[in-house]
C-alpha cells in the first residue's frame, strides 16, 4: 500500500501495491501554525452522503413528532457537555484554525453555548402558531392561522474559519425546528465538525437525525444533489454561485452566506481611542479571516492623524503567536493559500501607491501561515484591497470630509454584509446606519454581532441570500402552513358558479368597495349580496 500526501489540498490518496486503484482518500487536518498533523479523517462518498440523508430522514419523522421542549432537552444535554469540555474544544479549535484558543473561547463558545440555550427555550415561542388577520374575510365566518412545520432534512455546508460557532448555531436550529440534519465540514477543519456531532451523539440524539460528512467540495456538492429539503452554505461567493446553481436544479432552496468587504466609518465627534482599539480588534481578530472583519476604514480628516497614530501603536503591540500559547492575540493564518491572497493584494496595492505604517510581511514566525497585523494608508478604490474581500489581517485607511462622501464610499462595494459606524451623536449615526447598503449595521460597535443568537445575520448584495439567527434565521427552517376554516360552511360563497347577470354586477360592487377595506362600504353591498345568495339558493 502506497500512500500519497497532497499539501496543498491537505488529501491523501491511497493506493494498491502497483499504484493505481485509488481506494479511499484521507484528509489530514495540519496545524496551520506549526505544521503538525492534527489528525485525519476519511472522505465520505457521494454513495455515503445519500445515506446520511436518508438516515436522516427516516429519523426525523419520530424527531419532528416531539414537542419543542423534548427536542430542547438534548440540546441542553449537549450544552451541558460542551460547557464540561470548553477548553478542550477550543483547543481543538486553535490548533486546526490556527486562532489563539482564548479567542475560540470568546468567540465561538460563548456564542454559541448562548445560542443553544435560546434555541432550546425559545423556539416554541418563536414557532408558535400565527392567527392571520384577514381583515373583511374575517366578517365572513373564515379564519386563517399559519403553522410551522419541519422541512425534512436540511444540509449545512460550512467554512473553516469559524468552524465551530458557523455550523453548530445551523445545527442547532435546524434541529429545534424537527429536522434531520447532513453537516458538510470545511476540509481545513474537518475534526472539529467531527467533534460536534461526536457532542450530539453523547446527548443522546436520535441515532442517524444528524450526521457530519466529512471531505472537500466534492463532498458539499454531492450533498446539494442527496435530496435534501434545503442548504444552508456559508463559504465564498464563487462556490455560494456554484452551490445556488446546483440547487436551483433540483429546485430546493438555499440560504448562502457569503463574503463581505465591511466598512467602518469614524466621525470627528467619534471618542478616538475607542474608535481606534475596536478597529484593531475588527480587522484583526481571527487574523482578519472574518466575513464581518473591519476590511476597509474611512476616517474623518480632522481626527485622521490622532486617530492613525493610534491605531498604529495599538497594532504594533500585538502578540502574534501559536494560538495555542498563553497571551496571543494573533494566531496562524487557517491556510497558505489564504496567506497567498492576503500576500498578492498587499503587493497589488503598494505598487499602486499605498503606504504601510505597520507589519506588511510574514514577521518572526516563519514557519506557520502567519501575516503580520498589517496598517495601510493612501489607499483608494481602484486597488483590489478596497474592492475585493482580503480576509487576512490587514486594516487599510481612508480619510473623509463629508457625512454624504462617507456614505457613498461604504456602499461603493459589490458586498453588504456588516458596516460599522462611529459617532457620539446616535441620532446621526441611525440616520447614516440606514442609508448604508448591508445585512447589519452596528453604531459604536464591530463585528460581533454574530454572537447574538436573537438578531438576524446575513447580507445583502453579493454578501448572500437569506437569513440565519434569529426568528428570521428559524424561518428559513421551516415550513410555513396555512391553514384556513370557513365556520359558515352551510352558506354557499357567492362567487361560486354560476356566473349569472346579477353575480356580475355584485362582483363589480365587490371591486369597488370590499376591496376599499372599509366595513362601511361593503355592508353598502349587503342588498345585493342578500339576492345573490337567494339567487344561488333558487339553483
Ligand atoms: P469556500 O467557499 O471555499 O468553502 C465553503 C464550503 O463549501 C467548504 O465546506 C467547501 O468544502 C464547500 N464546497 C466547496 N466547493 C463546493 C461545491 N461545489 N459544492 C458544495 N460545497 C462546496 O469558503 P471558505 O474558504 O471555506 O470560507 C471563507 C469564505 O466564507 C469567505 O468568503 C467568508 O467571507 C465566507 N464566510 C461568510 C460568512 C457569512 O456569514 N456571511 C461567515 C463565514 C465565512
Amino acid at each position: 500500500m502506497a500512500t500519497q500526501i497532497q499539501e496543498a489540498t491537505r488529501t491523501l490518496k491511497t493506493h494498491d501495491d502497483n499504484g493505481d486503484d485509488e481506494q479511499t482518500t484521507i484528509i489530514v487536518s495540519y496545524d496551520p501554525a506549526t505544521g503538525e498533523e492534527v489528525g485525519r479523517v476519511s472522505v465520505a462518498s457521494a454513495a455515503e452522503v445519500g445515506q446520511a440523508v436518508e438516515s436522516a430522514r427516516a429519523a426525523q419523522k419520530a424527531w419532528g413528532a416531539l414537542s419543542y421542549a423534548e427536542r430542547g432537552r438534548v440540546v441542553l444535554r449537549a450544552r451541558e457537555i460542551v460547557l464540561a469540555e470548553m477548553d478542550a474544544i477550543a483547543g481543538l479549535i486553535s490548533r486546526e484554525s490556527g486562532k489563539p484558543a482564548t479567542e475560540a473561547l470568546m468567540m465561538e463558545l460563548v456564542p454559541t453555548l448562548d445560542l443553544m440555550n435560546f434555541f432550546a427555550r425559545r423556539t416554541g415561542r418563536l414557532l408558535r402558531t400565527e392567527r392571520i388577520d384577514i381583515g373583511q374575510y374575517g366578517l365572513m365566518g373564515r379564519s386563517s392561522r399559519v403553522v410551522y412545520k419541519p422541512l425534512g432534512v436540511v444540509g449545512i455546508i460550512s467554512p473553516w474559519n469559524f468552524p465551530w460557532a458557523i455550523p453548530l448555531g445551523e445545527v442547532v436550529m435546524s434541529l429545534m425546528a424537527g429536522n434531520g440534519v447532513v453537516l458538510k465540514p470545511s476540509e481545513l477543519t474537518p475534526l472539529i465538525g467531527r467533534k460536534l456531532g461526536e457532542v450530539f451523539h453523547n446527548a443522546g440524539l436520535p441515532e442517524g437525525l444528524l450526521t457530519i460528512v466529512t471531505g472537500e467540495g466534492a463532498t458539499g456538492a454531492a450533498l446539494v444533489e442527496a435530496g435534501v429539503d434545503k442548504i444552508m452554505f456559508t463559504g465564498s461567493v464563487a462556490t455560494g454561485r456554484r452551490v445556488a446553481e446546483a440547487a436551483a436544479r433540483k429546485l430546493i432552496p438555499c440560504v448562502l452566506e457569503l463574503g463581505g468587504k465591511d466598512p467602518m466609518i469614524v466621525f470627528a465627534d467619534a471618542n478616538v481611542e475607542a474608535a481606534a482599539q475596536a478597529a484593531v480588534w475588527g480587522a484583526f481578530a481571527n487574523a482578519g479571516q472574518a466575513c464581518a472583519s473591519v476590511e476597509r476604514c474611512y476616517v474623518h480628516e480632522e481626527i485622521a492623524e490622532q486617530f492613525t497614530a493610534r491605531v498604529v501603536e495599538l497594532t504594533r503591540a500585538l502578540k502574534q503567536g501559536v494560538g495555542g500559547h498563553e497571551g496571543t492575540d494573533i494566531g496562524a493564518m487557517s491556510s497558505e493559500r489564504q496567506r497567498d491572497i492576503v500576500e498578492a493584494q498587499l503587493r497589488d496595492a503598494v505598487a499602486h501607491g499605498a503606504r504601510v505604517l505597520a507589519g506588511g510581511g510574514r514577521g518572526e514566525n516563519a514557519n506557520g501561515s502567519f501575516h503580520q497585523p498589517t496598517v495601510v494608508d493612501k489607499v483608494d478604490h481602484t486597488m483590489e484591497l478596497m474592492r475585493e474581500e482580503t480576509f487576512g489581517p490587514v486594516l487599510p485607511l481612508m480619510t473623509f470630509q463629508t457625512e454624504e462622501e462617507a456614505i457613498e464610499r461604504a456602499n461603493d462595494s459589490p458586498y453588504g454584509l456588516t458596516a460599522s459606524v462611529w459617532t457620539n451623536n446616535i441620532r446621526r449615526g441611525e440616520r447614516v446606519a440606514e442609508r448604508i447598503e448591508a445585512g447589519t449595521v452596528m453604531i459604536n460597535e464591530v463585528l460581533y454581532t454574530h454572537s447574538i443568537a436573537q438578531t438576524p445575520w446575513g447580507g445583502v448584495k453579493l454578501s448572500g441570500i437569506g437569513r440565519t439567527h434569529g426568528r428570521a434565521g428559524l424561518l428559513e427552517l421551516v415550513a410555513a402552513q396555512h391553514i384556513h376554516v370557513n365556520r359558515l360552511a352551510r352558506l354557499p360563497d357567492l362567487w361560486w358558479f354560476n356566473y349569472t347577470p346579477r353575480a356580475a354586477e355584485l362582483f363589480r360592487g365587490f371591486a369597488r368597495r370590499f376591496t376599499s377595506g372599509s366595513i362601511l362600504q361593503t355592508s353598502l353591498l349587503l342588498p345585493q349580496m342578500m339576492r345573490r345568495l337567494m339567487e344561488r339558493r333558487r339553483r
